[in-house]
Protein backbone atom coordinates (compact mmCIF):
# COMPACT_ATOMS: atom_id res chain seq x y z
CA UNK A 1 0.00 0.00 0.00
CA UNK A 2 1.26 3.16 -0.95
CA UNK A 3 1.17 6.48 1.40
CA UNK A 4 -1.37 8.20 -1.28
CA UNK A 5 -3.65 5.13 -1.05
CA UNK A 6 -3.49 5.10 2.88
CA UNK A 7 -3.93 8.78 2.76
CA UNK A 8 -7.28 8.58 0.77
CA UNK A 9 -8.69 5.92 2.82
CA UNK A 10 -8.39 7.66 5.93
CA UNK A 11 -9.59 10.90 3.97
CA UNK A 12 -13.01 9.04 4.11
CA UNK A 13 -13.21 9.99 8.18
CA UNK A 14 -14.77 13.41 8.46
CA UNK A 15 -13.52 15.00 10.92
CA UNK A 16 -13.68 18.13 12.33
CA UNK A 17 -10.29 20.99 12.24
CA UNK A 18 -8.23 22.03 15.37
CA UNK A 19 -5.60 24.47 15.81
CA UNK A 20 -2.96 23.41 18.44
CA UNK A 21 -1.30 26.46 20.06
CA UNK A 22 1.26 26.76 22.52
CA UNK A 23 3.31 29.32 24.37
CA UNK A 24 6.87 29.33 24.47
CA UNK A 25 9.56 32.05 25.14
CA UNK A 26 6.74 34.47 25.29
CA UNK A 27 5.21 33.92 21.55
CA UNK A 28 2.54 31.66 20.35
CA UNK A 29 3.18 28.71 17.94
CA UNK A 30 0.01 27.42 16.31
CA UNK A 31 -0.46 24.20 13.78
CA UNK A 32 -3.79 22.83 12.02
CA UNK A 33 -4.19 19.04 13.04
CA UNK A 34 -7.31 16.90 12.71
CA UNK A 35 -5.84 14.25 14.38
CA UNK A 36 -7.62 14.88 17.70
CA UNK A 37 -9.78 12.86 20.15
CA UNK A 38 -11.77 12.77 23.54
CA UNK A 39 -10.28 10.06 25.45
CA UNK A 40 -11.44 9.71 29.13
CA UNK A 41 -14.10 11.09 31.66
CA UNK A 42 -12.18 10.73 34.87
CA UNK A 43 -10.26 12.80 34.55
CA UNK A 44 -10.47 14.63 31.52
CA UNK A 45 -8.15 13.84 29.02
CA UNK A 46 -8.23 14.03 24.93
CA UNK A 47 -5.26 13.02 22.46
CA UNK A 48 -3.26 14.50 19.85
CA UNK A 49 -0.54 13.08 17.12
CA UNK A 50 1.94 15.49 16.22
CA UNK A 51 4.53 14.45 12.92
CA UNK A 52 7.92 14.13 14.12
CA UNK A 53 8.88 17.41 10.96
CA UNK A 54 6.73 19.53 12.91
CA UNK A 55 8.20 22.25 14.89
CA UNK A 56 5.05 21.83 17.29
CA UNK A 57 6.55 18.94 18.47
CA UNK A 58 9.75 19.89 20.34
CA UNK A 59 7.16 23.25 21.06
CA UNK A 60 5.08 20.88 23.30
CA UNK A 61 7.52 19.37 24.71
CA UNK A 62 9.36 22.55 26.22
CA UNK A 63 6.38 24.20 27.38
CA UNK A 64 4.32 21.12 28.62
CA UNK A 65 1.34 22.16 27.62
CA UNK A 66 -0.88 23.03 24.75
CA UNK A 67 -4.51 24.36 24.22
CA UNK A 68 -7.08 22.54 21.03
CA UNK A 69 -8.84 25.08 19.30
CA UNK A 70 -11.84 23.80 17.43
CA UNK A 71 -12.68 25.71 14.31
CA UNK A 72 -16.09 27.03 12.99
CA UNK A 73 -16.95 27.24 9.28
CA UNK A 74 -15.79 31.08 9.19
CA UNK A 75 -12.06 30.16 10.49
CA UNK A 76 -11.04 28.26 7.13
CA UNK A 77 -8.84 31.13 6.79
CA UNK A 78 -7.68 30.55 10.18
CA UNK A 79 -6.82 26.40 9.35
CA UNK A 80 -4.95 27.27 5.93
CA UNK A 81 -2.95 29.99 7.91
CA UNK A 82 -1.90 27.51 10.36
CA UNK A 83 -1.75 24.37 7.99
CA UNK A 84 1.18 26.45 5.91
CA UNK A 85 -1.23 27.40 3.29
CA UNK A 86 -2.26 30.89 3.74
CA UNK A 87 0.02 33.64 4.91
CA UNK A 88 -3.06 36.05 5.75
CA UNK A 89 -2.88 36.59 9.76
CA UNK A 90 -5.70 39.26 9.35
CA UNK A 91 -8.21 36.60 10.50
CA UNK A 92 -6.59 35.55 13.68
CA UNK A 93 -6.26 36.30 16.94
CA UNK A 94 -5.77 35.49 20.40
CA UNK A 95 -6.68 35.74 24.13
CA UNK A 96 -5.06 34.44 27.44
CA UNK A 97 -6.82 32.07 29.15
CA UNK A 98 -4.75 31.13 32.46
CA UNK A 99 -1.58 31.74 30.64
CA UNK A 100 -2.27 29.93 27.74
CA UNK A 101 -3.15 31.63 24.17
CA UNK A 102 -6.00 30.29 22.71
CA UNK A 103 -7.82 31.47 19.65
CA UNK A 104 -10.57 33.81 19.39
CA UNK A 105 -13.66 32.68 17.58
CA UNK A 106 -13.31 29.11 17.47
CA UNK A 107 -16.18 26.74 18.68
CA UNK A 108 -14.41 25.88 21.77
CA UNK A 109 -10.84 26.29 23.39
CA UNK A 110 -9.35 23.06 25.29
CA UNK A 111 -6.30 24.10 27.47
CA UNK A 112 -4.58 21.39 28.39
CA UNK A 113 -1.29 20.06 30.15
CA UNK A 114 0.69 16.76 29.17
CA UNK A 115 -0.23 13.89 30.79
CA UNK A 116 1.87 11.40 28.34
CA UNK A 117 3.27 10.96 25.01
CA UNK A 118 4.18 7.85 22.99
CA UNK A 119 5.81 8.06 19.85
CA UNK A 120 3.98 6.08 17.40
CA UNK A 121 6.05 5.30 13.87
CA UNK A 122 6.60 9.29 12.62
CA UNK A 123 3.81 10.83 14.84
CA UNK A 124 3.84 11.73 18.82
CA UNK A 125 0.73 11.20 20.12
CA UNK A 126 0.39 13.46 23.33
CA UNK A 127 -2.26 12.71 25.86
CA UNK A 128 -3.59 16.13 27.14
CA UNK A 129 -5.19 16.37 30.54
CA UNK A 130 -8.06 18.98 30.42
CA UNK A 131 -7.60 22.22 32.58
CA UNK A 132 -10.07 24.64 31.35
CA UNK A 133 -12.50 24.73 28.43
CA UNK A 134 -14.69 27.23 26.68
CA UNK A 135 -17.22 26.56 23.97
CA UNK A 136 -19.87 28.55 21.98
CA UNK A 137 -22.67 27.77 19.79
CA UNK A 138 -21.58 27.53 15.95
CA UNK A 139 -20.97 25.52 13.38
CA UNK A 140 -17.79 23.34 12.90
CA UNK A 141 -15.35 23.68 9.87
CA UNK A 142 -14.93 19.89 8.55
CA UNK A 143 -12.58 18.08 6.44
CA UNK A 144 -13.25 15.42 4.53
CA UNK A 145 -11.77 13.63 1.28
CA UNK A 146 -8.54 15.81 1.87
CA UNK A 147 -10.85 18.95 0.76
CA UNK A 148 -12.27 21.65 3.56
CA UNK A 149 -15.93 21.01 4.15
CA UNK A 150 -19.21 22.16 6.01
CA UNK A 151 -22.06 20.47 7.85
CA UNK A 152 -25.01 20.64 5.89
CA UNK A 153 -28.66 21.08 7.11
CA UNK A 154 -30.85 19.61 8.47
CA UNK A 155 -28.95 17.20 10.57
CA UNK A 156 -30.05 13.84 10.84
CA UNK A 157 -32.05 12.85 13.42
P1 LIG B 1 5.00 25.80 10.68
O1 LIG B 1 4.75 25.02 9.44
O2 LIG B 1 6.19 26.67 10.74
O3 LIG B 1 3.75 26.72 11.08
C1 LIG B 1 2.50 26.51 10.59
C2 LIG B 1 1.98 27.82 10.03
O4 LIG B 1 1.40 28.56 11.11
C3 LIG B 1 3.03 28.71 9.37
O5 LIG B 1 2.46 29.24 8.18
C4 LIG B 1 3.25 29.81 10.41
O6 LIG B 1 3.54 31.06 9.81
C5 LIG B 1 1.87 29.89 11.09
N1 LIG B 1 1.96 30.35 12.47
C6 LIG B 1 2.46 29.68 13.53
N2 LIG B 1 2.34 30.42 14.65
C7 LIG B 1 1.74 31.60 14.29
C8 LIG B 1 1.31 32.77 15.01
N3 LIG B 1 1.54 32.94 16.32
N4 LIG B 1 0.67 33.75 14.32
C9 LIG B 1 0.43 33.62 12.99
N5 LIG B 1 0.80 32.54 12.25
C10 LIG B 1 1.47 31.55 12.89
N6 LIG B 1 -0.04 17.62 11.06
C11 LIG B 1 0.10 16.86 12.16
O7 LIG B 1 1.25 16.62 12.62
N7 LIG B 1 -0.98 16.32 12.82
C12 LIG B 1 -2.25 16.52 12.38
O8 LIG B 1 -3.22 16.05 13.00
C13 LIG B 1 -2.43 17.33 11.20
N8 LIG B 1 -3.67 17.55 10.73
C14 LIG B 1 -3.83 18.37 9.66
C15 LIG B 1 -5.14 18.62 9.22
C16 LIG B 1 -5.36 19.46 8.14
C17 LIG B 1 -6.79 19.71 7.68
C18 LIG B 1 -4.26 20.07 7.49
C19 LIG B 1 -4.50 21.00 6.33
C20 LIG B 1 -2.96 19.83 7.92
C21 LIG B 1 -2.73 18.97 9.02
N9 LIG B 1 -1.45 18.70 9.49
C22 LIG B 1 -1.28 17.90 10.59
C23 LIG B 1 -0.27 19.29 8.86
C24 LIG B 1 0.26 20.53 9.63
O9 LIG B 1 -0.77 21.49 9.87
C25 LIG B 1 1.37 21.26 8.82
O10 LIG B 1 2.36 20.34 8.44
C26 LIG B 1 1.98 22.42 9.60
O11 LIG B 1 2.63 23.30 8.70
C27 LIG B 1 2.99 22.00 10.65
O12 LIG B 1 3.30 23.14 11.44
P2 LIG B 1 4.69 23.34 12.18
O13 LIG B 1 4.49 23.16 13.66
O14 LIG B 1 5.77 22.54 11.53
O15 LIG B 1 4.99 24.88 11.98
P1 LIG C 1 -4.79 14.14 2.69
O1 LIG C 1 -5.47 13.49 1.57
O2 LIG C 1 -3.33 13.98 2.85
O3 LIG C 1 -5.50 13.76 4.07
C1 LIG C 1 -6.47 12.76 4.21
C2 LIG C 1 -6.29 12.08 5.54
O4 LIG C 1 -5.08 11.31 5.51
C3 LIG C 1 -6.12 13.02 6.72
O5 LIG C 1 -7.37 13.43 7.23
C4 LIG C 1 -5.36 12.15 7.70
O6 LIG C 1 -6.26 11.29 8.37
C5 LIG C 1 -4.49 11.30 6.80
N1 LIG C 1 -3.11 11.83 6.68
C6 LIG C 1 -2.65 12.72 5.76
N2 LIG C 1 -1.35 12.96 5.95
C7 LIG C 1 -0.99 12.22 7.02
C8 LIG C 1 0.24 12.02 7.70
N3 LIG C 1 1.37 12.64 7.33
N4 LIG C 1 0.26 11.19 8.75
C9 LIG C 1 -0.85 10.54 9.14
N5 LIG C 1 -2.05 10.66 8.53
C10 LIG C 1 -2.09 11.49 7.49
O7 LIG C 1 -5.16 15.67 2.64
P2 LIG C 1 -4.28 16.87 2.18
O8 LIG C 1 -5.20 17.97 1.88
O9 LIG C 1 -3.30 16.44 1.14
O10 LIG C 1 -3.46 17.29 3.51
C11 LIG C 1 -2.79 18.51 3.55
C12 LIG C 1 -1.47 18.33 4.25
O11 LIG C 1 -1.70 18.15 5.65
C13 LIG C 1 -0.67 17.13 3.77
O12 LIG C 1 0.69 17.49 3.73
C14 LIG C 1 -0.92 16.11 4.85
O13 LIG C 1 0.16 15.19 5.02
C15 LIG C 1 -1.10 16.96 6.08
N6 LIG C 1 -1.95 16.28 7.07
C16 LIG C 1 -1.31 15.65 8.06
C17 LIG C 1 -2.04 14.96 8.99
C18 LIG C 1 -1.32 14.26 10.09
O14 LIG C 1 -1.90 13.58 10.91
N7 LIG C 1 -0.01 14.38 10.19
C19 LIG C 1 -3.42 14.93 8.93
C20 LIG C 1 -4.06 15.61 7.87
C21 LIG C 1 -3.29 16.28 6.94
Amino acid sequence: MDNRTFRNAMGKFATGVTVITTDIDGEVHGMTANAFMSVSLNPPLILISIDEKAKMLSKIKKSGCFSVNILSEEQQEVSMLFAGQSSDKENVSFEKRNGNSVIKESLANIICTVYGSQVAGDHTLFIGEVEDVIFRDGKPLAFYEGKYSRLTTPQLT
